[in-house]
């Protein structure tokens, strides 16, 4: 694991060696038949695209494209600079050519959907399924917001009297910094880009620095696409790269994917200056997402959708489930039908078909969990063995006496169990909304009053019933937080693009 310490630099000089270090993709050249688009996988746009035939996804290794990285707040600047610039001709180019521009963006992401599996297993350690629904997901965003720009961007007429015309004018508002995360590293980096694009603004995006090249692989598309190459430009750094994009006077807006903490601090950093405009901050951050699960539920359907938010992707989700809170009269059987149910998961390379749980990101993720990990062995009620190589984090169950016990996210797949007493939903509801963040909460019952009781009083963004609590669908489940998960901006749903505008009203008397 010593190999595994690589810096920041070294891992953006050499992002393959990071993949050997870490343990990612091991089984370099496994053809798997897939079928990326299944019949019964819904498309947010309605597109069918079952026909598309049965892919030959290999996860071979593929060379990741060379990457930049940013080194100074000179290079910051100069991109900033040439996304400036870039902007009034954008902006006036027509809504139709710019929506076109993300529908054949998601052509090309389809078309290219092999490569960008295999960038994902590699640099990100994305499970083969993962990966491919992170690229149904990164073409999902392009086409619905190419769908949405169409419908309601441009210009609308607003009533008035006699002689008078009232025009609202919806465009785009200068040059937006895109801060994206590594856990969807081609998904919400693209996502929040485009939903940029299409509203007319250019972007200084910048990945996370664990996964440039994929980033560096969409934007390449995204040229390809149409997108002139200075009203997209790739910023590839760590936080001193990100700081100086967001201090930048001329950056319009900020679209961030990541940790609470940071969103406060790029908050912080647009309002510092007393000269510079007031500017939007679309944030989605993390969660302290419970399940609350009564006597009426069907057991084997709890385990199952428990099993999947918080185990898939490694629990490195901001949706997944960190608290399950189970009502004490079932508790002892839910739990050790979960315990079974853990001892089937599959650890090992990403690569690997066979694979429920990769690696987790990098040493110092791996560094925290395994130390929270070991300081709750007391309370630990089922874990798993690791793969002696690799950063392996062995799915973990915890138990806790309370719902207050829980007082941070653990980006990783670590679960707790709390019980709750009968009667007392509301109440334990209550004391999950306390925790302050509002991202995903779910609830399984078959009582239909119990619905509605979370329905009404679940302070979350995404409240999912009967069901697992991950993989929303761009469209169907529009995705994000409020409190302290963030601003409530809602990726992949009908509200966003007017975020990322500038709304202009113009009254003429005629
Ligand atoms: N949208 C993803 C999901 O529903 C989570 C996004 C994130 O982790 O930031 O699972």
């Amino acid at each position: 694991l010593a190999d595994a310490r690589l810096t920041e630099a070294e891992i953006l000089a050499d992002p393959v060696a990071k993949i050997a270090a870490v343990g990612g993709a091991r089984h370099p050249s496994i053809p798997l038949p897939i079928d990326l688009f299944a019949p019964g996988h819904r498309n947010s746009t309605g597109i069918d695209l079952s026909d598309i035939a049965t892919l030959d996804a290999t996860a071979k290794a593929v060379a990741l494209p060379a990457v930049t990285p940013v080194a100074e707040t000179a290079d910051v600047t100069a991109l900033v600079a040439r996304a400036h610039a870039a902007f009034p001709a954008w902006n006036a180019t027509p809504l139709d050519t710019r929506a076109s521009v993300l529908e054949k963006l998601a052509d090309l992401l389809e078309q290219d959907r092999e490569r960008l599996m295999a960038i994902l297993v590699q640099e990100a350690f994305k499970t083969i399924p993962d990966a491919i629904g992170e690229v149904r997901e990164a073409a999902d965003f392009c086409r619905y917001y190419a769908q949405q720009a169409r419908m309601r961007l441009g210009s609308v007429e607003l009533p008035g009297p006699t002689g008078e015309r009232n025009t609202l004018h919806l465009e785009g508002r200068g040059v937006w910094a895109t801060v994206a995360p590594w856990n969807f590293p081609l998904a919400i980096f693209l996502g929040q880009t485009v939903a940029a694009l299409v509203t007319g603004n250019t972007v200084v995006a910048k990945p996370a620095p664990q996964t440039p090249a994929i980033a560096q692989a969409a934007v390449e598309l995204a040229y390809r696409a149409g997108v002139p190459r200075d009203a997209l430009l790739l910023a590839v750094g760590g936080p001193a790269v990100g700081q100086a994009l967001t201090e930048d006077h001329r950056i319009a807006g900020v679209a961030f994917t990541g940790s609470t903490a940071t969103a406060k601090r790029i908050a912080r950093t647009l309002v510092a200056d007393d000269d510079r405009p007031i500017v939007p901050l679309i944030a989605e951050t993390g969660g302290i997402n419970a399940m609350i699960v009564d006597s009426t539920a069907l057991p084997e359907q709890v385990v199952a959708d428990v099993i999947t938010s918080s185990f898939r992707s490694a629990g490195q989700r901001c949706s997944a489930l960190r608290l399950l809170l189970v009502q004490a009269d079932v508790a002892d059987n839910v739990i050790a039908m979960l315990k079974g149910a853990m001892d089937t998961l599959v650890l090992g390379p990403t690569g690997n078909p066979a694979t429920d749980v990769g690696p987790v990101i990098d040493q110092a993720a791996y560094d925290k969990l395994m130390a929270y990990r070991a300081s709750m062995v007391a309370r630990t009620v089922e874990t798993l063995d690791a793969p002696a190589e690799g950063l392996f984090v062995p799915p973990t169950l915890i138990r806790l006496d309370r719902v207050e016990d829980l007082t941070q996210e653990w980006f990783g797949p670590i679960l707790h169990v709390a019980t709750w007493d009968a009667g007392t939903l509301s109440e334990t509801i209550a004391k999950v909304n306390a925790k302050g963040y509002g991202l995903t909460m779910g609830l399984h019952s078959r009582i239909a009053r119990a619905g509605e009781v979370a329905e009404s009083e679940a302070a979350v963004g995404n409240l999912y019933i009967n069901r697992s609590m991950i993989g929303a669908v761009v469209g169907s489940q529009p995705f994000g937080g409020e409190g302290l998960s963030g601003t409530g901006p809602k990726a992949g749903g009908p509200h966003y693009l007017y975020r990322f505008c500038a709304e202009r009203a113009v009254s003429v008397d005629t």
